[in-house]
C-alpha cells in the first residue's frame, strides 16, 4: 500500500525508524533528490494513527522538492516526523537515536526544525551526525530563520505590486497583513519603512498593538482583515485561509504573504486568478528563510543569503511571466517552473 503511495506522489525513500530504548517512531521521506539531498525539518505530533503520519510526510517532503527547486537551491526535498507529543516525549535519548538514522542514510537526507522541534532538539542530533541544519549559532547556524522570510515576502510583495500595478513602489500603498507575529513583525518594518499604510489584524491583541505603536498600523478583527480596502493581502498566519468563506471578502487586487498553503483547494488560485487578484504562490514567497537554513549547509555567508532571498524579486517575475505565456492561474506557474529546472537535472 504504501508503494502506490510513494508512486502517486513520486517519493523515492520512505525510512521507518524505531528504537526500543528510547522509544522512537520516526518515518523519514526522501521525497526527491534530484537538484540535491533532499533538506527538510522534522516534524513531532502525536499523530493519531500511523497512516496519517506517513500522509503527512509525503505531502510535507513533496512541498520542500518545489520549494527548493523554485528557489533555485541545489537541494532536493525531503521531511520526517517523530510520533509523539513534543511536550512530554521529548528526551536527549531520542534525538540521538533519530540522529545516528539520519547519519545511516549518509546524506541523502538533512533535517532542521519544524513544527514540534527546537534548535536544542536539532543540537542533540548533531551530536550524532552532520547532516543537520538549524543549529545553535556557535555550530556555525545563521539565526531565527524569520526576518529572511519577512525580507523574501517584502521582496516578493514588491514583484507582485510591479506585476499588479505597474510599479514595485510600495509608497502609499496600503496593505492588510493577517497575524504579526515573527515574520509579519519583521516584514511590517520593511513595510513602513518603504512608505505602505499598514493595517492589522491578530488573534493575540499585543501583537497587532505593536505593529499600531511601531508602524502607525490600523488595527482591525480578526475576521474583519478580508474585507478591508487595501491594495495588498498578506497572509501571515495559518493556512487554508483563501477559500470558499474569505475569497467573496476580498478587494485586494494581490494576495502575497508568508503563510504556508494558502490556498484551501486548488480550485481556490483558479478563482483568485478568475477575479484578476495577483496570487504569489506561497512557497515561492515565504523561501527566504529555507534559502537561510540551506546556505549553513554550504558554509554559511550572510551576504550570499541577502543576494539570494533578493532573488525571489526575479523568480516571481519569471512565474508571472510562465502565467502569462501558457495562460495558467501564477500557483501552477510556479509547479511547473520547478518541475522544469528537476526534469533538466534528471538523468
Ligand atoms: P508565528 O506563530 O510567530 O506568527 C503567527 C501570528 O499569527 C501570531 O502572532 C498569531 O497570534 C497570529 N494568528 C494566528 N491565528 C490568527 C488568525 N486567525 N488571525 C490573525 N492572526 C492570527 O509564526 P511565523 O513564524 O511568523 O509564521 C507565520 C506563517 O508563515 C506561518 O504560516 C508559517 O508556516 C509561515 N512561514 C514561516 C517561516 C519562518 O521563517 N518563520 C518560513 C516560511 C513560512
Amino acid at each position: 500500500m504504501y508503494f502506490e503511495r510513494m508512486e502517486q506522489y513520486g517519493v523515492e525513500q520512505l525510512v521507518f525508524c524505531y528504537d526500543q530504548k528510547s522509544g522512537l517512531k520516526a518515518i523519514i521521506a526522501i521525497h526527491d533528490t534530484t537538484l540535491g539531498p533532499a533538506l527538510g525539518g522534522t516534524r513531532m505530533y502525536p499523530y493519531a494513527t500511523e497512516e496519517a503520519a506517513v500522509h503527512d510526510v509525503i505531502r510535507l517532503a513533496r512541498s520542500m522538492t518545489y520549494k527548493s527547486a523554485a528557489a533555485g537551491l541545489n537541494l532536493g526535498g525531503g521531511k520526517a516526523v517523530i510520533i509523539g507529543n513534543p511536550v512530554t516525549d521529548k528526551s536527549k535519548e531520542l534525538f540521538h537515536a533519530f540522529g545516528r538514522f539520519i547519519e545511516t542514510l549518509n546524506g541523502r537526507y538533512i533535517t532542521a526544525e519544524d513544527v514540534g522541534t527546537t534548535v536544542a532538539d536539532m543540537d542533540f542530533i548533531r551530536q550524532k551526525t552532520k547532516f543537520v541544519t538549524g543549529v545553535s549559532p556557535e555550530f556555525g547556524s545563521g539565526g531565527n530563520p524569520s526576518p529572511f522570510t519577512a525580507l523574501g515576502v517584502f521582496h516578493g510583495i514588491r514583484a507582485a505590486a510591479l506585476e499588479a500595478f505597474g510599479s514595485a513602489e510600495l509608497k502609499g500603498k496600503t496593505i492588510a497583513v493577517q497575524g504579526v507575529g515573527s515574520v509579519a513583525y519583521h516584514l511590517c518594518r520593511y513595510l513602513h519603512e518603504a512608505g505602505a499604510k499598514l493595517i492589522v489584524s491578530d488573534v493575540v491583541q499585543a501583537n497587532a498593538e505593536r505593529a499600531v505603536l511601531e508602524f502607525g498600523a490600523k488595527a482591525v478583527g480578526v475576521d474583519d482583515i478580508y474585507g478591508v480596502e487595501c491594495d495588498i493581502f498578506a497572509p501571515c498566519a495559518m493556512g487554508g485561509i483563501i477559500n470558499d468563506d474569505t475569497l467573496p471578502l476580498l478587494k485586494a487586487k494581490v494576495v502575497a504573504g508568508a503563510a504556508n498553503n494558502q490556498l484551501r483547494e486548488e480550485k481556490h488560485g483558479d478563482q483568485l486568478a478568475a477575479r484578476g487578484i495577483l496570487y504569489a504562490p506561497d512557497y515561492v514567497v515565504n523561501s527566504g528563510g529555507l534559502i537561510n537554513v540551506a546556505d549553513e549547509w554550504f558554509g554559511y555567508n550572510r551576504e550570499r543569503v541577502l543576494s539570494k532571498v533578493e532573488g525571489i524579486y526575479s523568480q516571481l517575475q519569471r512565474i508571472f511571466e510562465i502565467s502569462k505565456q501558457q495562460q495558467i492561474p501564477s500557483f501552477r506557474a510556479a509547479d511547473r517552473l520547478a518541475e522544469v529546472r528537476i526534469d533538466k537535472h534528471r538523468v
